[in-house]
């Protein structure tokens, strides 16, 4: 097969566990993003029999596939801007975020036309100036008391929690108890409170309340390779290898420029191998020189720069590879997400996120 992602659920299932483990708290499967590369409803089949009890995604239509599959989990959707189709969501039993006073009209209009009461999380901003309610707070708990919506959860989401102790992580939680205070203090009392991603799931049980929302850790990855070590220091184990077939081998003779605008070219007569996956299947283009693959038992860095559908690997004179051979492209015995990610200056979440769907995935 030209190239394709190996996604071990195994491996899924158990750092689930593991987190769950360490907390008191229910697990909300993070699978926005196709499950971050990882595959939509195979992973969330996988989280809910290794034990969450929550899925959450980004977007509706995200939402909508995992009812499609018959899903029957908690599903909360947290990017839901006022044009999406709010009564589709209430009819599937969608949990909606409300960030601002426009949300939370839209919702209760949408949930009175299709006579059910939405279930809604409450979204605040303690610090990080992206989503949730800030400047309209004190308005929004006039409106709320009045809304004909049932209250469920009370969220927000950590800046810095891939820096443990850092003080920012208690400003942010100050401000989130204030403002559920003031919430109680109207008479709406959530059942669920959840703030934790998994940097803070991993690292500060103080703010774990009911649910913790995984992501990264989930897949195995750190959510900080400086500030909190790899995912196998962290007890985890990496879900996603991504493999390619080599297309060609060739001898090429020293100071041979290799790719578009010859950036590179051969240091001495070695043998190239051109690798099937370029930067439209989500491999980065800065990544010359300094990624690769692993290929007949060694690695063997990308020379010259990647192109959209393929590149050039630099296997040295000495290589048993040979055309048709599968390459380890990411993970395994190959580079790794987080080496991928510093090749590419970027995050691992980057990295697993951007793997195209052209690429197919395949469980194992
Ligand atoms: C993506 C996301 C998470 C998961 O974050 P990780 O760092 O991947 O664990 C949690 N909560 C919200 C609101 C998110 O958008």
């Amino acid at each position: 097969m030209r190239a394709y992602v190996e996604v071990d659920l195994k491996a899924i299932a158990s750092n689930i566990k593991w987190v769950k483990r360490g907390t008191k708290a229910q697990i909300l499967a993070v699978v926005k993003a196709d499950a971050y590369g990882h595959g939509l409803v195979p992973v969330a089949k996988t989280a809910i029999k290794a034990g969450a009890t929550w899925l959450g995604v980004a977007l509706l239509e995200e939402a909508l596939i995992l009812r499609k599959n018959k899903i029957k989990a908690p599903i909360i959707a947290w990017l839901t801007p006022p044009g999406e189709d709010f009564k589709a969501a209430i009819k599937n039993n969608i949990q909606l975020s409300v960030p601002s006073i426009k949300h939370l009209n839209l919702i209760e209009a949408a949930g009175k036309k299709v006579k059910k009461r939405p279930q809604v999380h409450i979204e605040v901003d303690t610090g990080m100036s992206r989503g949730g309610l800030l400047d309209e707070w004190e308005d929004f708990l006039k409106a709320i008391v009045k809304a004909d919506v049932d209250v469920l959860g009370f969220w927000s989401h950590f800046a810095r929690a891939d820096e443990p102790g850092h003080a920012f992580n208690k400003s942010q939680e100050l401000k989130f108890n204030k403002m559920l205070l003031e919430l109680m203090g109207v008479g709406i009392v959530p059942k669920y409170v959840h703030f934790a991603n998994s940097a803070a799931a991993l690292t500060n049980p103080g703010v774990h309340g009911q649910i913790v929302r995984l992501g990264i850790s989930m897949y195995g990855l750190s959510p900080d390779v400086i500030h909190m070590g790899t995912g196998a220091e962290l007890g985890l184990k990496p879900a996603m290898k991504v493999k390619a077939e080599i297309h060609l081998v060739k001898d090429v003779k020293k100071g041979a420029p290799v790719g578009y605008s010859g950036v590179e070219s051969t240091r001495q007569d070695t043998k190239l191998a051109i690798i099937t996956m370029g930067y439209s299947d989500g491999i980065p283009r800065p990544t010359s020189n300094k990624a690769g693959v692993f290929v007949a038992g060694k690695r063997a860095p990308i020379i010259g720069r990647v192109s959209m559908d393929q590149f050039v690997v630099d296997l040295g004179i000495d290589s048993k590879a040979k055309a048709g051979d599968i390459a380890t492209v990411i993970g395994g015995k190959g580079y790794s997400i987080d080496e991928w990610a510093a090749a590419a200056g970027t995050i691992n979440y980057e990295i697993v996120t951007r793997i195209a769907s052209r690429v197919p995935r395949i469980y194992v």
